[in-house]
């Protein structure tokens, strides 16, 4: 990938390849321009409130798409309620969707990049923006529970080529298993003979489900110990035994296909248990002997993309924000803008403020996920729950501010609304998020 510090003012869909992050380096030039010593802040990364160029560079480059590629697209994607393959595949073209962008914005050692993409995709549109992202939870479960060469092997297979791109699913829940994953009921069981895993169950909801090129299953090992004796596999293209279920119609975000999955005896060979059999086994005998484990396997992934979902729930918030305050100028009721009456200048207000308070806890859990700060008072769950609420709220104050038009699909705020009532429920629901809250910081098991 060839390396980029200009700004890129046209938009994305023009350009081939996203610029590099460097990050810092643009903030460090103006620092010693300005007679700053710079001695000390190179050993340790000092604080900074401000985007480093590179960072602003790929926002600029994102948000060109999304508003030139993304955002014209949206309604018709939003009414067909299929996933918009010709988006993805200009996605692909210019190197937004693959799995070196992926890799190259999660670089970024600030942790900010990955966020940035996502609000400014969802920003264009929720639904396409999750068919476009939905595949980053596979990874993410690859990523959390994968060997080097697991990895190496799978995450590119869940993005296909730019020429032929592909999506990956991830799949936990179960028609009975939502916020409980600890009681779900897929079985994979070990064939030592033929050293294959034989996997039995019923997965819901899953993002990509059924058509993925690679399926993440968590299923369980050992009924007996919860959720500590589950194990995630990927699954590979057309294996037998996998079959999709029922495509589900939804209430937003319809441009991204949501399916159950069946899997019917499916096998997979022995490889295909993330993290491989070793770690399992040595994983499985700590549990039987009642040591704490470090992480589960669908618990670690939620806890690495918490903050990216998150995001994507702002880039919803702003887009109604943004839309609302151009209405609530233009408006005009009793001889003036409707803007110029307090109460819809102050929800305005209100509505920017708790956007750019959820974008810092969304940033710094980001930032702590990259640099393996623990999230000890479940700061990845915060900035998901405040985010996903906001998102709700502002929305609704959009259709509110637009009145009869809001509620119209000839305008796109309900759509935004639409979308951003999932940030509530799925990835964990609000009230799961504030019972992992609450656990974090009493030490307690509040019910
Ligand atoms: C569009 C969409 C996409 C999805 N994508 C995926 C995917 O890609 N992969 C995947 O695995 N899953 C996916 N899901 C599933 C999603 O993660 C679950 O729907 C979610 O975890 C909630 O589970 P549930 O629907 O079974 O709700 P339930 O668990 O039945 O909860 C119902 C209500 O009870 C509340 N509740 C439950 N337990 C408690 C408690 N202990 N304390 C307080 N309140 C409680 C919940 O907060 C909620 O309000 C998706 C769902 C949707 C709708």
């Amino acid at each position: 990938m060839e390396a980029s510090t200009e700004p890129t003012d046209a938009p994305a869909a023009a350009s081939g390849t996203p610029p590099s992050p460097t990050p810092g380096e643009a903030d460090r030039d103006v620092a010693r321009a300005a007679g700053v010593d710079l001695s000390v802040s190179d050993a340790e990364t000092p604080f900074s409130m401000g985007l480093s160029q590179d960072q602003r560079d790929i926002r600029d480059w994102v948000h060109g798409f999304a508003e030139g590629v993304v955002r014209p697209a949206a309604a018709e994607w939003d009414e067909r309620e299929e996933t918009p393959w010709p988006v993805i595949q200009e996605a692909a073209k210019i190197g937004l969707y693959g799995f070196e962008s992926l890799a190259q914005f999660y670089a970024d050692p600030t942790g900010l990049t990955l966020p940035i993409v996502n609000e400014e995709l969802f920003w264009g549109d929720a639904g396409i923006g999750m068919a476009i992202m939905g595949t980053s939870l596979a990874v993410a479960g690859i990523f959390a529970n994968g060997t080097p060469e697991q990895m190496g092997e799978w995450i590119p297979q869940c993005f296909g080529s730019a020429e032929d791109p592909k999506v990956g699913a991830f799949c936990v829940s179960e028609p009975d298993a939502g916020s409980d994953v600890s009681s779900l009921r897929t079985r994979a069981r070990y064939d030592e003979a033929a050293d294959e895993w034989v996997i039995n169950g019923q997965k819901a909801w899953a993002t990509n489900g059924g058509i993925a090129n690679v399926h993440v299953v968590v299923a369980s090992v050992d009924k007996d110990l919860g959720s500590r004796g589950h194990a995630s596999f990927v699954i590979g293209p057309d294996t037998p035994g996998l079959q999709m279920g029922t495509k589900i119609k939804k209430h937003g975000l319809r441009a991204s296909h949501t399916a159950d999955v069946f899997l019917d005896d499916c096998r997979v060979p022995g490889s295909c248990l993330l993290g491989g059999k070793e770690r399992l086994d040595a994983r499985l005998a700590r549990a039987r002997e009642g040591t704490r484990a470090r992480s589960q396997a669908a618990m670690a992934t939620f806890e690495v993309t918490r903050p990216t979902v998150g995001a994507q729930a702002l880039g919803i918030a702003r887009a109604a924000y943004e839309y609302s305050l151009d209405y609530a100028k233009q408006r005009s009721q009793f001889g003036r803008a409707i803007i110029e009456n307090q109460s819809i200048a102050f929800a305005l207000a209100d509505m920017k403020m708790e956007l750019d308070a959820a974008r810092l806890l969304v940033w710094r859990a980001s930032w702590m996920g990259r640099n393996n700060q623990p999230f000890a008072a479940a700061e990845g769950s915060m900035s998901k729950l405040k985010a996903g609420e906001v998102a709700v709220w502002v929305t609704e104050r959009a259709i509110q501010i637009l009145g009869g038009n809001g509620y119209t699909r000839e305008f796109p705020v309900e759509r935004f609304h639409r979308d951003a009532k999932i940030y509530t429920i799925f990835e964990g629901t609000s009230e799961i998020q504030r019972l992992v809250i609450a656990r974090a910081i009493s030490g307690m098991q509040i019910r």
